[in-house]
């Protein structure tokens, strides 16, 4: 059998409920792009790579909703708010892809690099933690070697670990406590 291309949409695929979900998931404006192509013209991660903010948005209009919330290219934004800065129509199209990120990662579609961040957070309360070579730059500039988070306050990694688990985040990203 021939599979079907990525870009062949079939009817028993759409979900016309999907873009108001993602609505309720914290992107309620989404219904208002008018597909202009801004976001995707304004994008510095689709200069480099496939991933193409505009066409995103229209996939989750349409209710393409597996292949939006299974796409590797949904986890290639780097959040740095430009799109949401020039969209012309007010969509927050960051805000879009975070909403979908969110449904993606619920449905098992968080990629393992991000699990492994998310780890750290767990770990440390550090996305990134400050390393030695960190710790002497800081110093190099007159600011305390640790930062003030979880590095200096240590009390506060086990407030931290104790929202992790209440709220399942710890499950989400699969960490092995140990
Ligand atoms: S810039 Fe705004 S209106 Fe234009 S395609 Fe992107 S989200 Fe839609
Ligand atoms: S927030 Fe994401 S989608 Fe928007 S311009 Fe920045 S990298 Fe691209």
């Amino acid at each position: 059998m021939v599979e079907p291309k990525n870009n062949v949409i079939r009817l028993d695929e759409l979900d016309m409920g999907f873009a108001e979900d993602v609505a309720k998931v914290g992107a309620e404006k989404i219904n208002l792009c008018i597909q202009c192509g801004t976001c995707t013209a304004s994008c510095p991660s689709g200069r480099r790579t496939a991933f193409r903010t505009r066409q995103l948005i229209r996939r989750a209009l349409l209710g393409l909703r597996d292949k939006v919330l299974s796409a590797k290219d949904l986890w290639l934004c780097t959040t740095c708010y430009t799109c949401l800065e020039r969209c012309p129509r007010g969509v927050d199209p960051t805000d879009v892809i975070l909403a979908l990120r969110t449904m993606a990662a619920k449905a098992g579609h968080m990629l393992d690099r991000h699990k492994m961040v998310s780890g750290f957070v767990i770990k440390y309360g550090h996305a990134v933690p400050v390393n030695e070579e960190n710790r002497k730059l800081r110093a190099s500039l007159g600011l305390s070697e640790a930062p003030p988070t979880t590095h200096t306050f240590k009390e506060a990694l086990k407030e931290v670990q104790e929202i992790t688990k209440k709220t399942g985040f710890d499950k989400l990203v699969c960490f092995e406590w140990k």
